[in-house]
């Protein structure tokens, strides 16, 4: 018999579980690599039009069951219900922009002598994606919809907390009639599936979304096989306010831009640096503003904020707080994995808090003189995945953004995901980039063919 270990999902809110699931096993994988293999030599051989219709009707099942779907992530991970509704959507939207790309997806005719030369985009085969907690079902979708719309079969490993939306997603899949065998799903330990995907040798490439420590091992050991990989890992994003900006907007929008999630977002803005001439408006506007977001029961529909996915996510967040510290919102008490918004005034610069993802709900507010030393101390992390720009001039507005190492920039605002432009990041915070125009392009071999004229 295998070693089945099961998984305990609990309610981040209460403590309570919700459910046991068996966790997948390195011979699971195995046995889930050859049925993925049959799939797909199939799924490639489908016209493009029906793969694309195949895919449509799987949004459309996600769509009637988005209401489920965001209950069962309020119950596993915590979120508030009108994320989980907006989550659930964004699935059911990669899958139909993916779905449009299917016939979309040509390669090229380039001009050589002697004879035609054409390039042909060809699946890779078969696509293990690796997802977090953090946000499992949009993560999870990120990668599925585009690899499967370019003719891959997806073995998906979801987070060990967080396997519940997955779980049902696959079995939408199937309602809508996609192949069996062609997106499964395998809930399991990262260092048992997860490890397994990575070093399988029919697995092609691997998506992988977590932490920067765990991405380092992965990388190195796709290295082994020149897997091809992506890697969407850790963030600590500047939110930088000029005062030539709006800075009552800037500082009013500030609270979601780090709250959000309850901060479990590795776009989250948690270096918040401000011009020093307006240092003291701007605190004067953003304290009021972080203690009077709602934390509370994630399902009730006026909450802005519910609990940190885990205990141990918990005493991680608390280890970067000193007790008394900074502002605070307010939490419930009692069970639940609670941490009230934090806002760190005194911290320095080169901290762990400063410098470190606390993937909770706690940003450090740090002063600069001018912009040079806005670049300067917004660029100081390994990290450059995403970040905002307050100000009225549209000349620095640019620059700004030139000059910022991230690869998600927003002026005057907090957006950076939308699953039609590109996203990823520069630095330690990630290889390659998902969504957008070229996300299918990302899910296959360029192929190169040369044909004589002359023979
Ligand atoms: P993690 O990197 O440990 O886990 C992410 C995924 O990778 C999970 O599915 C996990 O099972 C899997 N995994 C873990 N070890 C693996 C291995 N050796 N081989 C293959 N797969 C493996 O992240 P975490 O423990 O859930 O969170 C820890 C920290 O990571 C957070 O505090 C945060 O800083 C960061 N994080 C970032 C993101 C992001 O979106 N950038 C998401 C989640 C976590």
């Amino acid at each position: 018999m295998p070693d089945v270990q099961n998984l305990e999902v609990l309610n981040p809110a209460t403590e309570e579980l919700v459910a046991t699931v068996p966790a997948a096993t390195a011979q699971d994988v195995d046995a889930a690599v050859v049925r993925a293999a049959a799939a797909q030599a199939k799924w490639a051989a489908v016209a493009p039009a029906d793969r694309a219709r195949l895919l449509r009707r799987f949004a459309v099942a996600v769509d009637e069951h988005i209401e489920e779907l965001a209950q069962l992530e309020v119950r596993e991970a915590g979120h508030v219900i009108g994320n989980a509704r907006w989550e659930a959507g964004n699935v059911r939207d990669l899958l139909d922009f993916a779905a449009g790309g299917v016939e979309r997806l040509s390669g090229r005719q380039i001009p050589v002598p002697g004879g035609l030369n054409v390039t042909i985009l060809e699946p890779l085969g078969i696509v293990g994606v690796i997802a977090p907690w953090n946000f499992p079902m949009p993560i999870a979708a990120w990668g599925t919809a585009p690899a499967l719309a370019a003719g891959n079969a997806v073995i998906l490993k979801p987070a060990e907390t967080t396997p519940l939306t997955a779980l049902r997603l696959a079995e939408l899949a199937l309602d809508a009639g996609l192949p069996e065998g062609l997106f499964q799903v395998l809930p399991g330990a990262g260092d048992v599936a997860g490890n397994a995907l990575v070093e399988h040798p029919g697995v092609a490439k691997i998506v992988f979304t977590g932490s920067t420590r765990v991405g380092k091992q992965i990388m190195a050991k796709c290295a082994d096989r020149v897997k091809r990989l992506t890697l969407e890992l850790g963030g600590k994003s500047p939110n930088i306010v000029f005062a030539d900006a709006d800075v009552e907007a800037a500082a009013l929008a500030t609270p979601m831009s780090y709250l959000d999630n309850s901060g479990q977002d590795c776009c989250a803005r948690t270096r918040i640096l401000v011009q020093r001439s307006v240092y003291d408006r701007f605190l004067e506007i953003v304290g009021p503003a972080v203690e009077s977001v709602v934390v509370g029961d994630p399902a009730d529909e006026k909450t802005q904020m519910g609990p940190l996915i885990s205990r141990s996510q918990l005493e991680r967040v608390r280890s970067y707080v000193p007790s008394g510290a900074g502002i605070h919102g307010t939490a419930p008490e009692g069970p639940g994995f609670w941490f009230p918004p934090t806002l760190l005034t005194d911290a320095e610069a080169a901290s762990p808090v400063a410098t470190e993802e606390v993937f909770g709900p706690v940003a450090v507010v740090l002063p600069f003189e001018d912009e040079a030393d806005a670049i300067c101390l917004a660029n100081a992390t390994e990290y450059g995945l995403s970040g905002s720009i307050w100000t009225r001039d549209v000349s620095r507005a640019l620059r700004v953004s030139q000059a910022v190492q991230a690869g998600n920039l927003s002026v005057n605002s907090h957006s950076s995901v939308r699953y039609w432009t590109p996203f990823g990041g520069y630095k330690q915070s990630g290889l390659g980039r998902e969504l957008g125009p070229d996300a299918l392009a990302a899910f296959t071999e360029t192929k190169n063919v040369f044909i004589s004229t002359e023979a």
